[in-house]
């Protein structure tokens, strides 16, 4: 048995303890002794006091109550108002799972009702949120997990032992090293490998769907193997930071993968898109559903701010991005206080619709891998009030001359933040009750927005718990869900909104309802999202008006009539001056910047007007560089 375990034992009254394993980070220990498990006197939160380590007290499997009799004692101690949908026993780990559309009540006033249970039932009871949109993805996610606990048991002991037990590598003079994969002096494609003395740690694997011969990260790069990878950190749910993470298990990868609990969701559902899509375009996929599946059973969720080792020497916590839902700041503390590091992802250091800003305070930070997509000294967005006023007098003038407004977007994110923003405007009565139709994955994600208030920002939150008026369930989104319903809607719908994927007109329903509506000058399209170099959506931003579609063998010529505008305010990104800003807040101030995920002129100038404004060391690597940090 492990050093920790056998001194967390010897910590504890002989024969309490029938079993102690790992869960990650976490320690758990079984006992069959009922009085210890219900009140154990604060023998666990002194040993939690002692090692610093998450300790959690369950009861053995052979005590707890039969399923069948707990699954009705738990029923009659939830009340209706909590409208209870599912219950789920995990025996392995004598956990069961209670799903309620109003968690809160569920609980009861500081956990009572949780209490209750674990007296009655001896099960460890955690609730979980019943999305008020039904999502099938999240279904089958939490069925995925159910099914397999007896590998989840295994794999999360195995995880924990190479955390407690390690130095597989030996106790060298300490080094921290980053080599970027992909996502250098590029929007697209992130993929950071971190190295130090004990851990091989990927940070984000994406794919850059606007390049067809550039669209992997360079995971043949001599130093990164496979068989050495010890964790996988996903700082948020975009294709271009998560696409190719089933990838790694495809090749045999069985450690585990952090995020937030929104994030694997959004990013099975992406990935499962991805396949279906190629599929779609007659290509093989790389990846099946089988290696997400793999994924999601190797996936160790974390809420923010919750602080867990992942390797003997580094240790990890997530923080709000503000970016999209679930998105991460990930600060690593390496080599037991050497150095600390905060990789943003993407991030939005200003307000939005859907979330707060981004956090700036750290315990410590040394080294700041930041994003700089909108890193140029021209890229200034203008303030939100003036977008949302462009906004609707584009959507009034279209929807009264009897167009209708196509907006591309991101599935993820952009989508919701203007649903949001179109619900308000409505509300208002600023712009027309018009319906807003919402087209294929939207819908999907939108339904995980409802699954995790905790999620969003105070505003939206307060909406949804104290008013009761959740603004995604309003009456004017309509769902298309099939190529059928999408043809009654260019055909018969009168003025209307539509939001579709892909946000960068790079295939699926977009470019379908772009052929269709393309045409007809009353009609405007609006891209409020990043378009990539290369991409259908830049090259009608640059001014392209004559659009080539291949249809099977014959080329189509689109001649694009419709109005397109673009809004650059409702990006999910900082603009210019919210990067500096970001840096500026960022406490501690950190001693060097890397500046990535930017077109090569915007990560050198964010780069040269941070070391010239902040005094700070600053370097904008290129793909396959390595940096010594340490
Ligand atoms: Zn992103």
């Amino acid at each position: 048995m492990s050093d920790i375990l056998n001194e967390v034992l010897g910590n504890l009254p002989k024969d309490s303890i029938s079993d102690a394993a790992f869960e990650g980070a976490n320690i758990v220990l079984y006992t069959k002794d009922k009085n210890f498990f219900l009140d154990n006197k604060g023998a666990i939160k002194k040993i939690v006091d002692d090692i610093k380590k998450r300790v959690e007290l369950r009861p053995d499997p052979s005590i707890t109550m039969d399923m069948e009799d707990a699954k009705a004692k738990i029923k009659k101690i939830i009340p209706e108002e909590a409208k209870l949908s599912n219950i789920i026993f995990d025996p392995q780990r004598s956990q069961v799972i209670i799903e309620a559309e109003k968690p809160g009540l569920a609980i009861g006033k500081q956990g009572s009702l949780l209490k209750e249970i674990r007296e009655n039932t001896l099960w460890v009871p955690l609730i979980k949120r019943t999305p008020t949109i039904r999502s099938k993805l999240i279904e089958s996610i939490r069925s995925v997990l159910y099914e397999h606990s007896d590998y989840r048991r295994k794999f999360l002991h195995k995880t924990g032992k190479r955390i407690y037990d390690g130095w597989i590598r030996g106790k060298k003079e300490g080094w921290v090293r980053v080599t970027y994969l992909g996502g250098a002096r590029q929007v697209g494609r992130s993929c950071l490998f971190l190295q130090t003395a004990e851990s091989r740690i990927l940070l984000d694997c994406g794919i850059d769907v606007a390049s067809e011969d550039q669209a992997y990260p360079h995971l043949e790069a001599p130093e990164f193997k496979i068989d050495e990878l010890d964790a996988v950190i996903v700082s948020h749910a975009h294709v271009d930071h998560i696409g190719l993470v089933p990838y790694l298990f495809k090749y045999g990868y069985r450690g585990p993968v952090y995020c937030t609990a929104p994030t694997r969701d959004v990013m099975a559902l992406l990935q499962l898109d991805l396949v279906k899509i190629q599929r779609s375009e007659g290509k093989e996929p790389i990846y099946t559903s089988e290696e997400i599946k793999e994924m999601v059973k190797h996936t160790i969720t974390l809420d923010y701010g919750e602080v867990t080792d992942v390797t003997p020497d580094v240790r990890i916590t997530l923080y709000n991005a503000g970016h999209i839902l679930g998105s991460s700041l990930v600060h690593l503390h390496i080599g037991n206080g050497l150095h600390n590091m905060v990789y943003t992802g993407d991030f939005k250091y200003g307000r939005s619709e859907l979330l707060n800003p981004a956090h700036t305070e750290f315990p410590r930070c040394e080294t700041l891998l930041m994003e700089s997509t909108y890193g140029g000294k021209e890229n200034t967005l203008p303030p939100r009030e003036e977008c949302d006023r462009i906004f609707a007098d584009i959507i009034t003038k279209t929807l009264n001359r009897g167009g209708k407004v196509l907006l591309p977007v991101l599935g993820v994110g952009r989508a919701q933040e203007i649903l949001l923003t179109v619900e308000q405007l409505i509300r208002n009565k600023v712009i027309d009750k018009v319906p807003v139709f919402i087209d294929g994955m939207v819908w999907d994600v939108t339904a995980i927005h409802t699954a995790y208030p905790e999620y969003l920002n105070n505003e939206v939150r307060k909406q949804i718990f104290h008013k009761n008026q959740n603004p995604f369930l309003s009456d004017i989104f309509k769902r298309v869900g099939s190529k059928k319903e999408r043809q009654e809607v260019i055909e018969n719908e009168g003025p209307c909104i539509i939001l579709a994927t892909s946000g960068m007109l790079v295939g699926g329903a977009s470019v379908e309802y772009l052929k269709e509506l393309g045409d007809n000058p009353n009609n405007s399209m609006l891209f409020t999202c990043y378009q990539g170099p290369g991409s259908l959506g830049r090259r009608i931003q640059n001014g392209e008006r004559e659009i080539v579609f291949k249809n099977g063998q014959k080329q189509e010529i689109l001649p694009l009539k419709m109005e397109v505008y673009t809004i650059e305010g409702y990006t999910g990104h900082s603009g210019r001056k919210q990067l500096m800003n970001f840096v500026q807040r960022c406490s501690p101030r950190p001693k060097k910047v890397i500046v990535n995920h930017g077109e090569s002129s915007r990560c050198l100038m964010l780069a040269s007007s941070i070391h010239k404004s902040f005094k700070i060391e600053t370097v904008a690597p290129r793909n396959l560089e390595a940096i010594r940090i340490v």
